[in-house]
C-alpha cells in the first residue's frame, strides 16, 4: 500500500500524467494496414493505440505485428498489407485503466507497460500515461518528500538493522 505522504506528491500534478487523447498518435481499427504503417514510421513509436468509430478505445497496433503481417514462407511482401486492416493484426488483450484512476494500479501496470490507453466510464479514449510522464511525478516526489513532510526512520527499523 502506499502511504499518504506519497501518494499526496505522486498525484499533485496528476493532470499532467495523462497525454490527452488529441495529443495521441493513433489509428482507426477499420484502417488498412498500410496506413497503420505509414503513420508508424511517421510518429516514430513502434506502438500506438486503436480506436473504434464510437472512439472506444479497442487495442494497440504495433510495427512488429505489420511486419510479421507482411511475411510470407521466406521472404517479406508488402504486398501481404493489401488486403488486411488494422483489426485484423491488433493487440486485443491490453491492460487499460478505468474510473477511478488508481496510483497503485497505475504503477503496477507501467513496470510491464510503456504506456497506459486511459477510458471513460462508457470505454471513450481519453489518452494515454506513460512511463515518461510518470517519471517525471517520481523525480518530483524524490526532491519534494522531505521539504514537505517529517521523515525519520523508523526504531523497528533500526533495531532490526543492528540485531
Ligand atoms: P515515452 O514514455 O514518452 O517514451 O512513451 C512510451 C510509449 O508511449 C512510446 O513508445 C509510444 O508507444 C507511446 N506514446 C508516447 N507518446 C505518444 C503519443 N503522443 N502518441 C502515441 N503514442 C505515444
Amino acid at each position: 500500500m502506499i502511504g499518504n505522504a506519497v501518494k499526496e506528491l505522486l498525484l499533485e500534478n496528476q493532470a499532467d500524467y495523462l497525454i490527452p487523447a488529441e495529443n495521441v498518435a493513433h489509428v482507426m481499427e477499420e484502417n488498412p494496414l498500410n496506413h497503420a504503417l505509414l503513420v508508424l514510421t511517421k510518429v516514430g513509436y513502434s506502438k500506438i493505440p486503436v480506436i473504434n468509430k464510437e472512439s472506444q478505445f479497442v487495442g494497440l497496433i504495433s510495427l512488429s505485428a505489420i511486419v510479421d503481417a507482411m511475411f510470407d514462407l521466406t521472404e517479406i511482401d508488402p504486398d501481404n498489407l493489401a488486403n488486411l486492416c488494422v483489426k485484423d493484426v491488433m493487440e486485443r488483450e491490453v491492460k487499460m485503466l478505468k474510473p477511478p484512476y488508481d496510483i497503485e494500479k497505475i504503477l503496477h501496470l507501467s513496470v510491464d507497460n510503456p504506456f497506459i490507453p486511459a477510458v471513460n466510464k462508457e470505454n471513450i479514449f481519453v489518452g494515454i500515461i506513460t512511463r515518461r510522464e510518470l517519471l517525471k511525478a517520481v523525480n518530483h516526489l524524490a526532491h519534494e518528500l522531505e521539504l514537505n513532510y517529517d521523515v525519520t526512520k523508523k526504531e523497528k527499523v533500526i533495531e532490526q538493522e543492528v540485531s
